[in-house]
């Protein structure tokens, strides 16, 4: 029986994991290599030397099960790390759920930054400035990853070029001072600071930009810059990598707790906060040592898991980067703009679509005004306001929870509350007076996105 007087599980610095849990060698079925987008063959380190350092790229393809967390990681890692987790018991009373159903949720909203997005980070700046790079350059849209690298950036003394996408730079403000507080140079995408943001505005001068714009300028510099390198926020596998210490942590909570999960439900906008808390939990199941049910949530305005197709795509707009196949809606999938921000992306990571494919994951997509009840609901009882992004992951979660108590099932579950919503008032803003829109995917729209994926591999 889980213990009764506890709310809260703390671990201290001393219990922050010190190596991150690698999937890879405990996937089902084949590996599937990423693939040259010109030549079709499986892409090596050569080809990504020009962008990331060889630490990294060495770690996205390791078949070592366990990566040892280096020291000076670690030691930034504590100013935030182990992060709490939490027994929801204000919101199961408020929810009406009797003593068989549980909730528990890891909240990442603690970081500086306000989400999980540091985990990967701080561990990208410390290998890139090891291998002797100046600058970091990525890009961001509402500014989670941004500032998250601003952050981390400036732990190891690296300058970092941000291209904003120039609706949010000029949408979403305090992101972008809270990048220039930590140092961060910003540039609203298109640019004129790079030849492919000068070709989109020769074309379009009042562009409102575009993730897949944005990347393409931060490539551009890091491809030119021998001492600048690029730094991507999800879908990689050395970035989920560095996640993991989310759900290793928590495994060592919830035997605090006494009590097992039945099932574990996170957001997915690239994939890597969900596979950071899951990850460590389905390697029992992958290895056979236990059962549990994984749910995958995404907005229904974006849903790549449950209505995507499984496929070699490119991760980026312009088509630039090498082919990964993965769940998409097609490259040039633009979606609508829901407030999820960190949730609008046309893939998802090869690993967590490779679990989906084989089953041992579900994915399950809801409309936003759904998602914003919950997480009103979530926040009149815990108190916390929670990021659109775990929002989603709130609705699965009381959804699970009610269907329980009516068939007065047993059912423990567990959530990655992967930030806060402080930047995102607008949102709740539009939820509270009534304005907020829903926007289903239309069939023929997302047709004519995947009559448009690129060639694919000829099974040999
Ligand atoms: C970026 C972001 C996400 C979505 O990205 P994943 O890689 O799927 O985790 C989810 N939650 C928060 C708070 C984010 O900032």
């Amino acid at each position: 029986m889980p213990r009764e007087d506890v709310t809260k599980v703390v671990l201290s610095e001393s219990d922050i994991p010190t190596a991150w849990y690698n999937i890879l060698p405990d996937l089902p079925g084949e590996p599937m290599p990423p693939l040259h987008p010109a030549t079709m063959q499986p892409v090596g380190p050569q080809d990504l030397a020009a962008i990331f350092p060889e630490a990294l790229i060495m770690q996205e393809v390791s078949p070592e099960r366990w990566i040892d967390i280096p020291g000076p990681v670690i030691d930034v890692y504590r100013l935030w790390r182990p992060t709490p987790l939490y027994r929801a018991r204000r919101w199961e009373r408020a929810l009406g759920l009797t003593p068989k159903q549980r909730i528990y949720y890891k909240w990442e909203g603690v970081s500086p930054a306000g989400s999980h997005k540091p985990n990967t980070a701080v561990a990208q700046a410390y290998y890139n400035r090891e291998a002797g790079i100046r600058r970091l350059t990525t890009e961001t849209g509402a500014g989670q990853w941004g500032s998250a690298l601003a952050m981390a950036c400036r732990m190891f003394d690296l300058d970092c070029l941000v291209f904003m996408v120039k609706v949010s730079y000029h949408q979403k403000p305090y992101r972008r001072v809270i990048m220039q507080t930590w140092g961060a140079t910003i540039h609203p995408s298109p640019s004129d600071q790079t030849e492919y943001g000068r070709k989109v505005l020769a074309e379009e001068p009042d562009s409102p930009g575009s993730l897949g714009i944005a990347i393409s300028e931060a490539i551009e510099v890091a491809a030119q810059n021998p001492d600048t390198n690029y730094s991507l926020g999800s879908v990689l596998n050395h970035v989920l990598l560095h996640q993991t210490v989310v759900g290793l942590e928590a495994k060592r909570q919830m035997e605090l707790f006494e009590d097992t999960p039945d099932v574990i439900v996170g957001c997915v906008g690239g994939g890597s906060n969900y596979a950071g808390l899951s990850y460590p939990f389905a390697m029992d199941v992958l290895q056979g040592r236990a059962k549990m049910r994984f749910v995958a949530v995404e907005p229904e305005a974006c849903p790549t898991l449950t209505r995507g197709r499984f496929a070699y795509d490119h991760g980026d707009t312009a088509g630039m980067t090498p082919l990964l196949p993965m769940y998409t809606l097609g490259h040039t999938f633009v979606p609508p703009p829901v407030h999820a921000g960190g949730l609008r992306y046309h893939g998802d990571a090869p690993s967590l679509c490779a679990l989906v494919k084989a089953g041992v994951y579900e994915a399950a997509a809801y409309p936003q005004t759904s998602v914003f009840e919950a997480a009103v609901s979530f926040a009149r009882a815990e108190g916390f306001v929670v990021g659109p992004e775990p929002a989603h992951a709130v609705k699965r979660v009381m959804d699970e929870a009610l269907a329980a108590r009516e068939a007065d099932e047993e059912r423990v579950i567990l959530f990655n509350n992967s930030g806060h919503g402080h930047f995102d008032l607008g949102a709740y803003d539009a939820y509270n007076s009534g304005t907020l829109e829903d926007y289903p995917l239309p069939q023929e729209v997302l047709e004519k996105s995947l009559a448009a994926l690129p060639p694919q591999p000829q099974p040999a």
